[in-house]
């Protein structure tokens, strides 16, 4: 055996993948999704609300505002519940129609549709382009290649540009970048989001979904028998013989044409089965969809279907592991937004003075000193007034208890709490101070601190 025969290669050279355009139902819902996906990343951004960018997650400010509503740190839980709900939104729509959201709305697929439209734009269909990676360079290769490029940097220098705008106000962002004026940190996200996005969606295409998305690895997990899946209906296909011309009466319907190959954005051929490069954006069933069509047969033979149904099994799409999962969703959502309705967005911390236990004062009171950090966390100014729930004879001594606190301001104020050990006896206690809003009787917060006085 000669050395090259003995010699593997550990990496293979990937082929380019060239996918056929293609028209038909599924691909005109995926136009809608993706341009859905598309223009709301895009204008999300310069939509305002109350005079503020609607949505700004703002990490100076350590405020992140979506719509009418400001999070805070402390809001957090509430984040991480919404976060914990789309997770969940993923799990039941796989769990019902496979990777649907790969297929129509994931970022990836979204940019990658985008990216290939405009090679198909500038470099013509599959044909035309498998011609042009073989043509030597010339003055028409350079002009066509080069428009491409300079249309994805384009696509991606806006994305870029969007996503930082979701983390400083988009209208001066722009502003700048035009004049020339971006600071160091803008250039650098704007730069790494824009070279992300072109060789993501330029250069890698379907292998981020093969071998970098961690989504595709875990979701074949969530089938079962009855989850939607785009399969080839075998038993209608085979035995396949090529051409349109039917010369065996046996034959199946597929003419092996192998369309639905073409237009695969991941280069699989759904004939071999349900195998997980599937991103479920259901080109082939259209391919074939329009085959069928010219060849006078059914439609379906590539089609959104279950495994059970494959089989001739009963297959029911609201099985009750789905509607199980629907109601928990609903009651997730529901809590979730029962949160957010009677969320209080105002903030109240209480620091007692460490530094000493009590303090006589030269009126012969008893004084306990304390640090209250008041926070307004909506987008109204508010005027706030501050409480204290304590035993009697324990006054407030000094320190504001009306204030009026500008959106998403906060305050320190010093406290002194005292009573006067002449008129009264009190032990050491437990005391709560309120934080009242004067004007909306339902936002109220309280904290609890102590008074400590001296031992008899
Ligand atoms: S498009 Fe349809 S007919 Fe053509 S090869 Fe694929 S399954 Fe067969
Ligand atoms: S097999 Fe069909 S549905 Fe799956 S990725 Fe390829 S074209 Fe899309």
């Amino acid at each position: 055996m000669s050395d090259d025969a003995r010699r593997i290669p550990l990496y293979q050279k990937r082929e380019a993948i060239h996918p056929r355009a293609v028209s038909g139902r599924f691909q005109r819902l995926r136009d809608i999704t993706v341009w859905l996906t598309l223009g709301a990343y895009l204008l999300l951004p310069w939509l305002s609300w109350d005079g503020r960018q609607a949505i700004l997650f703002d990490l100076p400010a350590r405020q992140f505002h979506v719509f009418g509503i400001t999070f805070w740190p402390q809001d957090f839980i509430l984040l991480s519940w919404l976060l914990i709900l789309l997770a969940f939104m993923l799990f039941v729509a796989t769990v019902f129609a496979g990777r649907v959201y790969c297929g129509y709305v994931c970022p990836q697929t979204t940019w990658t549709r985008f990216f290939t439209w405009i090679e198909h734009l500038t470099e013509g269909d599959r044909n035309a382009r498998q011609r042009l990676d073989k043509a030597p360079w010339s003055r028409n290769k350079l002009l066509r290649r080069g428009s491409k490029h300079l249309l994805w940097w384009a696509l991606a220098s806006l994305t870029g540009i969007t996503f930082v705008g979701y983390f400083t106000p988009i209208d001066s962002l722009v502003w700048r970048a035009f004049v020339w004026q971006l600071g160091q940190w803008e250039i650098i996200w704007i730069a790494f989001f824009t070279v992300a996005t072109y060789l993501n969606a330029g250069w890698l295409r379907e292998q981020v979904c093969i071998y970098m998305c961690p989504y595709a690895r875990f979701q074949s997990a969530m089938f079962d028998r009855d989850t939607l899946i785009v399969s080839y209906d075998e038993s209608r296909g085979e035995p396949r013989e090529r051409g349109k011309r039917r010369r065996d009466e046996q034959a199946g319907d597929c003419i092996d044409c192998e369309l639905c190959v073409q237009v695969c954005p991941t280069g699989i051929d759904i004939r071999d089965g349900l195998q997980y490069e599937c991103i479920t954006c259901a080109a082939c069933i259209d391919a074939c969809d329009n085959v069928m069509d010219q060849i006078s047969r059914p439609r379906g033979l590539i089609r959104y279907t279950t495994e059970n149904a494959l089989q001739g099994q009963p297959s029911r799409l609201l099985r009750p592991r789905l509607l199980g999962y629907l109601v928990l969703l609903g009651v997730m959502t529901l809590l979730l937004a029962a949160s957010l309705a009677t969320r209080v967005p105002l903030g109240i911390d209480v620091i007692r003075d460490r530094g000493q236990l009590y303090r006589m004062a030269s009126d012969g009171f008893i004084e306990n000193s304390y640090q209250l950090r008041i926070m307004n966390r909506s987008q109204q100014t508010r005027t706030l007034v501050i409480g204290l729930d304590a035993p009697a004879g324990l006054q407030w001594r000094y320190g504001e208890q009306h204030l009026v606190l500008e959106p998403g301001a906060s305050r320190i104020l010093p406290v002194t709490l005292g009573y006067d050990p002449y008129q009264q006896h009190l032990n050491s206690t437990a005391i709560r101070f309120t934080l009242e809003d004067e004007s909306h009787a339902r936002y109220v917060r309280a904290r609890e601190s102590r008074f400590i006085a001296p031992r008899d």
